[in-house]
């Protein structure tokens, strides 16, 4: 039986490692009609050998979670770059790019994931100088299409050591097949806290929208969470053509964000996604040191956790880069969804998942479908930010801090 087996007891989390684990090409990786990337499997082509189903999410009954004493103890860390150049150009405080830099360093080939302007997607991409890492640079917060560089990986695991960087169900993925081969200790695995991914409909739609806006045909750069503002100023999508900002969001008008926060757009999966939750399938975890502690600084905290011996040393090797501050995960998770589950209307969802896929209507009919259908508190939290965003900066922290 393979990936399509009826016995499957989650959602499909769109990691994609089904396909790159066939042998027989059996599996291809498409968008389905909702924007979420899914396998699609020739049956002719298929032998029912069963690997596909092994390294997935969806039929795994006994995913591993973090115990509460572990937790308690994790090593954890805020970290903020030393280099105010680079610290523009990630989304917090730049560890991911020194821990690439410094993989390659020590003989790892890294995937990371990059954006690719002329595919209108974020990719899984093989790099193996430091130089190259640079394109890994900043978080894209969509679905990344990881099928070829996964495939790639299947194919040369055994004679090349990987470092992987990705969301929790890439590593979650890549662990099953590493463990299953029995080559995990060869490779070395970094996730990041993840709030979920959105629908490849609402960037598509968006990308085209600034490009009609600004009158462009091709971005040089995009960054997903610029800093323009500072770093906590969440909604704010920035982009370089020829060197020169041609576009930078607005909240009042950010549908983009608006509907990745609203929770309604997300994979199928990620309303309750165990991954998220636990830290046994990587070694490190990064992502931004939310909450009171660091509300003052514009520039960038990375919150670090690390989850293995081998995650430790890495992290060792790069920490006279940064200034660091030995932290708790109990202070790092009330800031995250890390053991929360989003209580989603799956007849909403579905109604403007419709609209996000009618391509002759604007993606702001799918944000005033979910707004007419929000409780008070949603709007008025709407309201605030938009208000927020227009703040004094240290006014907008004292309130923070005030909250
Ligand atoms: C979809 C998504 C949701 C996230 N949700 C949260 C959250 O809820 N809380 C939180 O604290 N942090 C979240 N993050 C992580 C956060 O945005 C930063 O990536 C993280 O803090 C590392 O930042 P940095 O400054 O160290 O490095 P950066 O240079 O910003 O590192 C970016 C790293 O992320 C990888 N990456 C970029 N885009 C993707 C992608 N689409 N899929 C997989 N990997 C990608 C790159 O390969 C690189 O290693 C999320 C990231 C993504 C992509």
């Amino acid at each position: 039986m393979n990936i399509t087996d009826k016995s499957a007891i989650r959602e499909c989390t769109s990691c994609q490692m089904c396909g790159a684990v066939c042998a027989h090409g059996a599996i291809e990786v498409r968008l389905n009609e909702d924007g979420f990337y899914r396998p699609y499997v020739d049956e002719s082509k298929c032998t029912d050998c069963g690997l596909c189903k092994r390294v997935c999410y969806k039929f795994d009954n006994e995913i591993k979670i973090t115990t509460q004493g572990a937790l308690d103890t994790m090593e954890t860390y805020a970290a903020q770059s030393l280099s105010d150049d680079l610290l523009t150009h990630v989304t917090s405080g730049g560890v991911a790019d020194a821990l690439a830099k410094e993989l390659i360093r020590q003989g790892y080939t890294c995937i990371g994931v990059n954006y690719n302007d002329e595919h209108h997607r974020a990719e899984h991409t093989i790099v193996t100088t430091e130089q190259e890492t640079d394109v890994f640079r900043g978080s894209k917060y969509i679905q990344s299409y990881s099928f070829d560089a996964f495939k790639m990986l299947v194919k040369t695991a055994r004679t090349t050591k990987y470092a992987v960087f990705g969301l929790p169900c890439h590593i979650y993925a890549v662990d099953r097949f590493l463990s299953f081969r029995k080559l995990r200790d060869n490779c070395i695995l970094v996730d990041l806290f993840c709030h979920g991914c959105p629908s490849m409909h609402i960037w598509n739609k968006y990308e085209k929208q600034i490009k009609e806006d600004v009158q462009q045909k091709k971005f040089d750069e995009v960054q997903f969470r610029s800093k323009v503002r500072d770093w906590g100023s969440f909604y704010v999508v920035e982009v370089v053509v020829e060197g020169v900002k041609a576009f930078v969001s607005k909240p009042s008008r950010d549908e983009f964000y608006s509907l990745f926060f609203c929770d309604h757009a997300l994979n199928d999966s990620c309303s309750d996604c165990l991954l998220r939750s636990t830290m046994e399938y990587t070694d490190i975890r990064l992502g931004d040191f939310w909450g009171k502690r660091y509300v003052n600084d514009r520039k960038g905290v990375s919150a670090v956790a690390i989850s293995s011996e081998k995650g430790s040393r890495l992290f060792i090797a790069v920490a006279n880069q940064f200034k660091t501050e030995r932290r708790t995960m109990a202070e790092v998770k009330l800031g995250q969804s890390y053991g929360k589950t989003y209580p989603t209307r799956w007849k909403l969802r579905k109604e403007i998942l419709l609209v996000i896929a009618d391509e002759t209507r604007p993606l702001s009919d799918a944000v005033d479908l979910f707004y007419k259908n929000a409780g008070l508190g949603m709007k008025v939290k709407r309201l605030l930010n938009t208000i927020n965003w227009y703040l004094p900066f240290d006014l907008k922290r004292l309130l923070k801090r005030l909250r």
